[in-house]
């Protein structure tokens, strides 16, 4: 067939060829060893951890070696997007701290390798699309969805390999009259790839990650353009990357068996392949067993979710840093106070089997991150919360801003800060008395106490206690009034012979602690009595006594 006369016939503005693009699109001037990569989600509105996974793998690269990363949007299958979802990937992206250097924005395109959203690059793909039916490399087929469908039944029936190869490649070897008779009659039609490949064929090659790997060649007609002359993720793939000079793709495992079919485009295009690192996928005990995080059934793929749960940002980063590179926990042990940017990334730490995802882990990390956050962070990270998922509180703290500082401020700063929070819904919980119309007795005093012990301990208390005195001071008054009523203010004395006190200087402050914050775990009492003022705690302790 004169593949010249079909190419024209099937593409007849496109008058652009393959070298003109290359010139319109030339290399990038980067320093040697500069990655080049990008993220490039499908705006199905659903922003997951996997896709933050692989944004950070990107961008640590990308920005380590001086190089460039940038946004595509692959909006190719206009049934999946849902409107606004542009904006929320956009939005979510930068929440998370994914800094991109061109690409898709919110007020449109940014960079000179754009458009950045592949729907408007049709006439970029038409050029190749064209290139490759002048090869003799693709052709069209006019394959109605019933007629696939009954391929696709002939096939079961026959127990053969599903999908468009060999025989059942109907359009494959058809002469040109049918093909002109087909368009001729308005008939709908895809663009195929010609493929050579075999399955009795493997092909080796070699994944950053998942290091070398035999995988079997494909034999399948894959399609290159849809009816609508959108490309499919395939085909953009490889004609984006190659014009928007990708170096690195980082993307997930999912698209390991479509590599064999993405280098085959690479070398029928005449590109350079990038290099690949497919991530395996995030998973999570079930039970005794691991499986892959769902969108169906675990809400905290979501994006959304940690935003909602109060995780600050850094928190969620650290742990997939921690997730990505295991030797990210040490260096953060070693530099408590290094910007997380100064870790070196490495891409050869990442598990290749997939990770898994493990909450209490993601607890843990927030409250260390969070420790470590000076007080103005922690309100700020608090109102952000607060401000969308708890008005009450966000109300309360910025009534008075000081006051609530310094709440926020008992045991911050120092070698060993409190770890109080894991997220920003642990705040009110853990604040909450301090404020007068919240505060409630929520703990009883425990068993085995006499009233009239935490009577007259409360009393002793008032009677001494002075606001100007030091913790010191503070502290060794409640130890009178322990001494006084025989409960030992030597914990030592205690811990060697209980019987023969009523309880130690603990349980004094116990009755404190509950008469003043309503549990009986709190933090720092003397902080507390300071930050409360006198008079509260006064009335606080009266009240109590009324009650015993
Ligand atoms: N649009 C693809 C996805 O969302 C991108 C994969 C890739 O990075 O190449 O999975």
């Amino acid at each position: 067939m004169d593949t010249k006369i079909l190419a024209d016939l099937l593409f007849p503005n496109v008058t652009k060829t393959p070298a003109d693009l290359d010139a319109e699109f030339p290399p990038r001037s980067l320093p040697e060893g500069a990655i080049v990569s990008r993220m490039a989600p499908s705006p199905t509105g659903f922003v997951h951890l996997g896709n933050l996974v692989q944004g950070i793998t990107s961008e640590r690269m990308c920005h380590q070696s001086g190089g460039t990363l940038f946004l595509r949007v692959e909006d190719t299958d206009a049934k999946r997007e849902v409107p606004g979802a542009v904006q929320v990937l956009i939005e979510s992206l930068k929440h998370y701290s994914i800094h991109f250097d061109e690409g898709a924005t919110i007020d449109g395109d940014a960079g000179n390798y754009g458009p950045y959203r592949q729907r408007q690059r049709a006439h970029l793909y038409h050029v190749y699309a064209k290139q490759l039916v002048l090869q003799g490399e693709a052709y069209p087929c006019f394959c109605t969805e019933e007629e696939l469908s009954d391929i696709h039944a002939k096939q079961e029936a026959e127990k053969a390999n599903y999908g468009y190869f060999g025989k059942w490649a109907v359009w494959r070897d058809r002469p040109l009259e049918d093909i002109k008779a087909a368009l001729d009659a308005g008939k709908p039609w895809v663009l195929r790839y010609r493929s050579t490949g075999s399955i009795e064929n493997k092909i080796k090659f070699t994944d950053l990650i998942k290091g070398n790997l035999e995988l079997t060649e494909n034999d399948i007609d894959h399609v290159l353009l849809k009816s609508d002359g959108i490309p499919t993720y395939h085909f953009a793939h490889a004609v984006d990357d190659h014009l928007m000079h990708t170096t690195h793709v980082v993307r997930g495992d999912e698209w390991l068996p479509t590599l064999p079919f993405h280098l085959q485009l690479f070398r029928a295009l005449g590109f350079k392949p990038p290099k690949y690192l497919h991530i395996g996928p995030l998973m999570k005990m079930d039970g005794e067993s691991k499986r892959k995080l769902s969108k169906r059934k675990d809400p905290e793929l979501a994006l959304t979710y940690y935003r909602a749960a109060g995780f600050p940002v850094q928190s969620v980063y650290e742990y997939l840093m921690t997730v990505l590179n295991s030797n990210f926990e040490d260096w953060r042990r070693a530099n408590p106070d290094a910007p997380v940017d100064s870790f070196k990334f490495s891409y050869k730490k990442m598990n290749p089997a997939g990770s898994l995802f493990d909450a209490a882990k993601l607890r843990d990390v927030s409250k260390n991150v969070i420790s470590r956050m000076d007080v103005d962070t922690v309100y700020a990270e608090v109102l952000d919360f607060a401000k969308d998922f708890d008005i009450d509180l966000y109300d309360h703290l910025t009534a008075d801003e000081s006051y609530a500082k310094s709440i926020l401020a008992i045991g911050r700063g120092g070698k060993k800060p409190r770890k109080d929070f894991a997220v920003m819904a642990d705040v009110k919980p853990y604040l909450d008395f301090f404020y007068d119309d919240w505060f409630t007795v929520t703990d009883a005093y425990p068993e085995g106490f006499a009233k009239e012990d935490i009577k007259a301990a409360l009393q002793g208390f008032v009677a001494t206690y002075d606001p100007a005195d030091d913790s010191g001071v503070w502290f060794d008054k409640i130890k009178a009034v322990a001494d006084g009523l025989g409960f030992a203010s030597d914990m030592k004395a205690y811990k060697e012979n209980p019987s023969a006190f009523k309880g130690s200087v603990a349980d004094v402050s116990m009755f404190l602690r509950v008469a003043v914050t309503g549990r009986l775990n709190s933090p720092d009492m003397y902080s507390v009595m300071q930050i409360l003022g006198r008079d509260r705690v006064f009335a606080r302790i009266n009240a109590m006594i009324e009650t015993l």
